[in-house]
């Protein structure tokens, strides 16, 4: 049976309704054209799934809407109103406005793997910078490419420093309730820590399932908690929960998606027909960055257009490389080449003969 859900729009605001849960939808503007939903959950208590990034834009918008709701919906709400802060997952679009003082002192909720307070992160960070490293040199990626990715990276660094911690702070395991009931689900795979999150009908997605794009995907060479062995078991877990329950999908960007599981589903074929296809590119021994060019000869601008944002390359390269991975944990391809002589720490992959 279809889920009855009544949806209103009056500037940007949405409101869901099903049954006597509102949940409210509040576009936040990280940058120009990049979007994160807030989710404003109005049961007893006041709770926001996720935060944007932190700029003066995003806290604007969040007052912004807030002042729609209370106009337009006529829903009585204020900042100071809100007691809970969950946040599916430790991405700076997601948590970055926990460095604003009208959010202090207020319950922040986050899986263990991810949480971003406590200053644990800050030794993560510089693990990750050098994992980064390391992989880059491993994929075969020019020096002066490297460079450039490695400094948008450190620029990057930032979001991520908390001189602040005067939140009190949860840390979420799979299965926990919490506030009025709402259960936790953790999907690792695009984060280590990413969660869904039920509440009633809904099901909170953070960016495990998105409406339109796949969520990307990283190596686990600098990581643990992310790739593709992680994020197919979590596409299983929400396929199953959605098979079984009739629950309404809000990623954290993006528009509404249900069924849940039909995405899901749609998605897990989508990184199969990618896996098949890289198998056929490395026919021949590739290392990461000639499988990646290859791969996204389609879309020639992201590697060939020098106005094209660095970050992207870099991504392209991780993306490539967690279905590599992949292959190589399945017995799919195999390293060839690597480490004959001290200088080649450059890795190549080879499409094993069935
Ligand atoms: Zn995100």
């Amino acid at each position: 049976m279809k889920i009855v859900v009544e949806i209103e729009k009056i500037q940007g605001v949405e409101r869901y309704c099903i049954k006597h849960q509102k949940i409210y939808r509040i576009p936040i503007e990280n940058f120009p054209g990049h979007i994160t939903f807030i989710h404003l959950i109005i049961d007893g208590e006041i709770s926001l799934v996720d935060l944007g990034l932190d700029s003066k834009k995003a806290r604007d918008d969040l007052r912004k809407g807030l002042e729609i709701i209370n106009r337009q919906f006529n829903q009585r709400v204020n900042l100071k109103d809100i007691k809970n802060i969950i946040i599916t997952h430790g991405h700076p679009d997601h948590f970055g406005m926990l460095k604003w003082e009208k959010l202090a002192g207020r319950k922040i909720y986050i899986h263990r793997w991810d949480n971003v307070l406590f200053g644990r992160l800050n030794g993560r960070v510089d693990r990750v910078f050098l994992g980064i490293k390391k992989f880059l040199k491993e994929s075969g990626v020019e020096e002066k490419l490297q460079e450039e990715i490695l400094n948008e990276y450190h620029s990057t660094k930032h979001h991520f420093e908390f001189n602040r911690f005067d939140y009190e702070v949860i840390e979420l395991e799979d299965g926990m309730e919490i506030i009025n009931g709402y259960r936790i689900y953790h999907t690792p795979g695009h984060s280590p820590g990413e969660i869904c999150l039920k509440v009633d009908g809904f099901l909170f997605l953070g960016d495990h399932i998105l409406s339109d794009i796949t969520p990307h995907q990283s190596s686990t060479t600098y990581m643990t908690g992310v790739g593709l062995t992680y994020y197919f078991d979590s596409l299983e877990k929400i396929i199953r929960l959605t098979k079984e329950n009739n629950l309404y999908g809000l990623p954290a960007h993006e528009k509404a998606v249900y069924p849940v599981y039909k995405r899901a589903e749609a998605i897990k074929e989508f990184h199969y027909e990618r896996l098949a296809a890289i198998l056929k590119i490395c026919n021949e021994p590739k290392n990461i960055s000639q499988t990646t060019r290859e791969y996204y000869r389609f879309q020639p601008e992201i590697f060939n257009d020098p106005a094209h944002p660095v970050l992207d390359k870099y991504l392209a390269f991780q993306e490539i490389a967690a279905h590599v991975e992949y292959l190589l944990k399945k017995g799919r391809v195999e390293i060839v080449g690597h480490g004959e002589s001290e200088e080649n720490e450059i890795i190549k992959y080879r499409a094993k003969r069935v």
